[in-house]
């Protein structure tokens, strides 16, 4: 397989790279399918997505004015989730975490049909993949409010991790801590959406008050050669989403992208979607913009490959 990855990055061939098995791992699942998936089974053609948006409300209201109209509510819900599972049987994902909103937990009918409805499209579509679902939570919520309700969802043990997305800088991080003490008692991995657009020390703190184990983005932590080390030395890892901090401006370019830095300072790090069917780059694309823009060498990026793995 390392030979095939190898191949695939050398003579930039998309089809070797998707037969290679890889992680996806920060991935919203609504927005985890491939565009092209779903103009086939709407019937509909979506606009192509701008090089760049303006940032995350921008891709919001991209998001809203052009793919929603077409597949809203439960019914589009449930076809992207499907969609992104499809995605994850093309591109021998096999390992998958994608995060899941209690709301549309809530939208699909509760925990029971969502729980069904999600193992159906796993053992449909890709029954080998090691599948790790997340329960997100929007930074805005109301976390008293939420926290009490966690039971839930987590009762059955059918989640794995805990994430808050959705914005940073929103409340101090001692806010969260609700969220994360509950899930520590049903012992989920704990994340958060952290070091997009906040600092290296937003990461830092982040990590060290609400015990995090793995960072969504983080790549604002590559500022600071302290928090970098802090990050290695921890084992924090990082789930870093080329494409997304490109487009959303988060990140200049791809050759100058902070995985470069993370990775040279020893930081874990994975390589993943985050919005597909927004960004518009699939996870074998993400490997080859980085291995074309020269940021990472192949076996560098064959590392970072099997991390994910693990
Ligand atoms: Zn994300």
């Amino acid at each position: 397989m390392n030979s095939l990855f190898y191949e695939g990055l050398a003579e930039g061939d998309n089809k070797k790279l998707l037969s290679v098995p890889k992680s996806d791992i920060h991935n919203h699942s609504t927005k985890g399918c491939r565009r092209k998936w779903l103009e086939e089974k709407t019937g509909q053609r979506f606009a192509e997505p701008p090089e760049r948006f303006d940032g995350l409300a921008g891709m919001q209201e991209w998001f809203t004015e052009t793919i929603k109209p077409y597949c809203s509510g439960r019914e589009g819900i449930i076809l992207r989730w499907e969609g992104a599972f499809a995605e994850a049987r093309r591109n021998n994902i096999t390992r998958l975490a994608m995060n899941f909103g209690a709301a549309e937990i809530d939208l699909v009918g509760g925990m029971d049909i969502f729980e069904n409805l999600i193992s159906s499209f796993h053992q449909k579509n890709c029954p080998n993949t090691v599948f790790e679902p997340e329960i997100t939570y929007i930074s805005l919520c109301d976390i008293e409010l939420e926290a009490g309700k966690m039971d839930q969802y987590l009762s059955s043990g059918f989640f794995r991790s805990i994430d808050v997305c959705g914005g940073e800088g929103i409340k101090p991080f001692e806010t969260y801590l609700p969220l994360y003490r509950k899930a520590e008692d049903y012992h989920l991995v704990k994340k958060m959406h952290v070091g997009e657009t906040g600092s290296a020390d937003d990461v830092r703190r982040a990590v060290e008050v609400l015990n995090l184990d793995e960072v969504h983005h983080g790549i604002n932590a590559s500022g600071s050669e302290e928090v970098m080390r802090f990050l290695a030395d921890n084992r924090i890892q990082l789930n870093v989403c080329p494409s997304s901090n490109v487009m959303l401006g988060y990140a200049s370019d791809y050759k100058d992208h902070p995985i470069r830095l993370l990775y040279e300072n020893g930081v874990r790090v994975t390589i993943n979607t985050d919005d597909l069917l927004i960004f518009d780059s699939s996870i074998e694309n993400e490997y080859l913009l980085l291995y074309q823009s020269g940021t990472l060498n192949a076996e560098q990026l064959n590392e970072i490959r099997k991390n994910g793995l693990l």
